[in-house]
């Protein structure tokens, strides 16, 4: 365990040390994210392990709206669960290596504890962290486009066919979808495109 610093007041209430702190697109290495009653404090490790930096951020300065601590969970472009949190100045990520949704949840409400009170007000699809629902929802797609595709369908191989006619009435040259109801510009006669 690093050395925090912490205040006399403060107190550590969770830890992990198997975050990332992005910065920019690049993972880094693994670090230790620590939460005390006041500050979120991130140990990031060299390449060797040693303390390279230690970051703090202070729980006062997450941002607020609507009373609701600005802090959503989400997914690094690596499919990874993480936390993203407004501060005032900055967003920061922080990407779980270990138990997924499930630890970030855990981070997230109790940073919502210390900041109002009570756990986050998430809906039962944020709180649910049977694997990937999403995923396998989007397998399916992918995996029905691609049959689709085998079998020579392409997806708007159903597009209509354009077709241009002469109004029934004065004539006019009409245009549109094949089977589509238009009403002549210039007559207002109703009539379908064929
Ligand atoms: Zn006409």
């Amino acid at each position: 365990m690093a050395d925090y610093n912490l205040l006399q007041n403060e107190a550590v209430i969770i830890r992990n040390d198997n975050v990332y702190h992005p910065i920019g697109k690049k993972l880094g290495e693994l670090g230790e994210l620590v939460l005390t009653n006041m500050n979120l404090i991130y140990v990031r490790k060299g390449i060797f392990g040693g303390t390279k930096e230690t970051l703090k951020f202070p729980l006062n300065q997450i941002k607020k709206f609507d009373d609701k601590p600005q802090i959503t969970l989400g997914k690094s472009e690596n499919g990874y669960h993480q936390l993203e949190i407004c501060f005032l100045n900055s967003q920061e990520y922080f990407v779980f290596n270990t138990f997924g949704k499930k630890e970030a949840l855990k981070w997230l409400d109790k940073i919502w504890e210390l900041l109002t009170g009570h756990a986050a007000e998430l809906d039962e699809g944020e709180r649910s962290y049977i694997p990937g629902i999403a995923t396998v929802a989007d397998t399916i797609k992918n995996t029905v486009g691609s049959f689709a595709g085998a079998l020579g369908i392409k997806p708007d191989g159903n597009k209509k066919e354009n077709v241009t006619i002469r109004c029934i009435s004065c004539r006019a040259t009409l245009s549109g979808a094949k089977g589509q109801i238009v009403k002549c510009k210039y007559c207002d006669t109703e009539q379908t495109l064929k």
